[in-house]
């Protein structure tokens, strides 16, 4: 016998989940069936892979059994791959997956919640701590004579010793506490298996104790008698004719796939059959995964080779920007022993995947012209992976950019590109959009006031990766995308008596440029701005202060000093009065002030705030 501690945060979860999840401790049961179930489709795979387990007779079930006595206890067994003691220490007392100090730092203390997160991280096994005060793990590996058993009350450590078991495979052993006992329950068993487990690709037998009556009066007898009962439908859904399938049934498979309790947004599910013979069914959560922005997410897409399972961990089933989508591929044409190398070079995949997302985006858009309020749902989960499409995947770019949708100065909610060309003025050309941080902020900026003024519509991109798409884009059917941010986006709705104005500001604007030096680009005499004395802009080639931003939080900290362009409005009081007073220091003083508050409305932080604080002092007292 050999005693071990748990990792440290072995028990640190295993102290969050039996207080988090306590209000869903039915899910240990999903948890260790799906174990089962994972260990079969292993087993099943190396039977038909590898020569040296051909032989083996292969019987794939899970088994389950109870004794509601004094002592309840529930057990869960499968003839799967099994575990040798090394995998028992390892699988059982460790945590390997690095996305679980996250699944901790998630928790949020809403049991829904985080019950949903659980069977994302390899937490499962540990949540039978919630039923159960001892659980004992017997398993034997396929391949070997020896059999091993793990056995732990969930405080601290496990014990391994030697044990007995006919053949490969693993039993669970549950000794249910008070929270638990409930479990030692026929019916209570079956709703359970046929809610979460109903398609497990296995069968799921369960065992019990049957009590029947025969006789009458003096006569009658209790007669009892073991029966055993298979309890999940066991069938591949994917591979059944959609018309034999009822909306309930799509959504039972998808919790039992996604481990979440919501019904899925949507499902797409598609037999082709000609050049190449698959089955996909996938789905779009409600929900945006937790881990939607990390770069260790979980695929959410499992492959299948006639049926039988090849892998639920490859990242290159769907393009990243799709990495949302949960459902199945399963094909008739790979080669069952496929590996990871050449499935990421392997032409059916690439072609399956290619009619996938161009399914996909295809039943995306009818949902969009059919059922807006779906979409706009859709969108506001998942508007930005769908962006990052527009950069990813050039191939569907027209389709994505049908797609994706954006708040704008004239709409409510989320607009279209389709929607805003209609809207445009007839002389109109260009989309304009403005970049930046805070919807609000934007909505309020001086850089809208001239578009305002003309009645033309403006796009608000205030998500962090709309900079990078658009400027990567350029176009919507020949309509180029103009910022607002942008010093030349302007230059298209100069009127004549705009240029007249420019002109007769030339000797202030000389001015302010000759006082700022090179703290500008340049200074401009605005026809965007009616109510501000002064903006700042990007110059055409430049990065937006936005885009900058970025840069720098992606960690590029060599980037050049990209100087604005000042733009000042020559209508307004301060840059007349400017104009008039020979005041050279107050024309310093003003010049920067201008610059600085321009600055400070999109969000720049001033190099030197001491400096812009002297300045404001010294007008203040003058205009005392
Ligand atoms: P997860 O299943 O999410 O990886 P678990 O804590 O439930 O996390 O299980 C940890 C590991 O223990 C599994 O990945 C698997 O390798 C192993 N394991 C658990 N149950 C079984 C089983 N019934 N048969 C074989 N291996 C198992």
């Amino acid at each position: 016998m050999s005693k071990h501690q748990f990792q440290t945060e072995v028990n640190q979860l295993l102290h969050l989940i039996i207080h988090s999840l306590y209000s869903h401790k039915e899910i240990f049961l999903r948890e260790l069936i799906s174990n089962a179930s994972d260990a079969l489709d292993k087993l099943k795979y190396l039977t038909l892979t590898d020569p040296a387990y051909k032989s083996a007779g292969f019987d794939p079930k899970i088994e389950i059994s109870f004794d509601s006595g004094s002592r309840p206890v529930l057990v869960i067994s499968d003839t799967g791959i099994g575990m040798n003691s090394e995998d028992l220490t390892q699988n059982l007392g460790t945590i390997a997956s690095s996305g679980t100090r996250s699944f901790v730092e998630k928790l949020s203390g809403d049991a829904k919640k985080d019950s949903s997160m659980i069977g994302q991280f390899g937490v499962g096994f540990y949540s039978s701590f919630m039923v159960a005060d001892r659980v004992e793990v017997v398993s034997r590996k396929a391949g070997d004579e020896k059999a091993y058993r793990w056995s732990s009350d969930g405080k601290g450590d496990f014990e391994i010793d030697d044990a007995q078991r006919d053949t490969a495979g693993t039993t669970v052993t549950l000794y249910l506490n008070e929270e638990g006992k409930e479990y030692a329950n026929r019916w209570e068993l079956q709703n359970i298996v046929k809610k979460y487990s109903n398609h497990i690709p296995f069968p799921i037998f369960l065992h019990y104790e049957d009590t029947r009556f025969e006789g009458e009066g003096d006569k009658r007898k209790e007669l009892k008698e073991q029966k055993t009962e298979q309890i999940n439908a066991a069938s591949a859904i994917w591979k059944r004719p959609k018309s034999e399938l009822k909306p309930e049934d799509y959504n039972e498979f998808y919790r039992s796939i996604s481990h979440e309790i919501d019904e899925p947004l949507m499902y797409i599910h598609t037999h082709a059959e000609g050049t190449l013979d698959y089955t996909t069914l996938f789905f779009i959560p409600q929900k945006a995964p937790f881990d939607l922005f990390r770069a260790d997410y979980m695929p959410g897409v499992k492959l299948y080779v006639k049926r039988v399972f090849i892998t639920d961990d490859e990242k290159e089933l769907m393009p990243t920007y799709l990495r949302f989508v949960r459902g199945v591929i399963d094909s008739e044409d790979l080669p069952l022993n496929v590996s990871r190398e050449i499935l990421q070079q392997n032409r059916i995949l690439a072609k399956i995947k290619s009619s996938s997302v161009k399914k996909l985006l295809s039943e995306l858009e009818d949902v969009q012209k059919k059922d807006r309020e779906k979409y706009n749902t859709f969108f506001g989960e998942f508007g930005i992976p769908m962006k990052e499409g527009l950069y990813q995947d050039f191939e569907n770019r027209d389709k994505i950019l049908n797609l994706v949708m954006y708040k704008s100065t004239k709409a409510d909610g989320f607009t279209t590109l389709d929607e805003y060309v209609s809207r445009m003025k007839p002389d109109q050309d260009a989309i304009y959009y403005v970049t930046g941080e805070k919807e609000e902020i934007l909505r309020r900026s001086p850089l809208l006031e001239m578009y305002r003024n003309k009645d033309i519509e403006v796009l608000i991109m205030d998500s962090d990766i709309d900079d990078i798409v658009i400027s990567s884009v350029n176009k919507f059917k020949d309509h180029e995308f103009k910022s607002v941010n942008r010093s030349d986006s302007a230059d298209s709705l100069k009127s004549d008596e705009d240029r007249e104005r420019e002109e007769s500001a030339k000797p202030v604007v000389d001015r302010i440029k000759e006082s700022l030096g090179d703290h500008v680009k340049d200074v401009k005499a605005s026809v965007r701005l009616s109510d501000s004395p002064s903006c700042i802009v990007a110059d055409e080639k430049d990065p937006t202060v936005q885009m900058q931003h970025i840069l720098k939080a992606m960690g590029q900290s060599n980037l050049p000093d990209f100087k604005p362009i000042l733009e000042i409005n020559p209508d307004h009081e301060i840059v007349k009065k400017l104009a008039a007073t020979s005041d050279q220091s107050v024309v310093k003083d003003i010049s920067f002030l201008l610059l600085e508050q321009a600055m400070i409305v999109e969000g720049v932080e001033l190099k030197n705030p001491t400096e812009f604080v002297s300045r404001l002092n010294r007008i203040m007292e003058k205009a005392i």
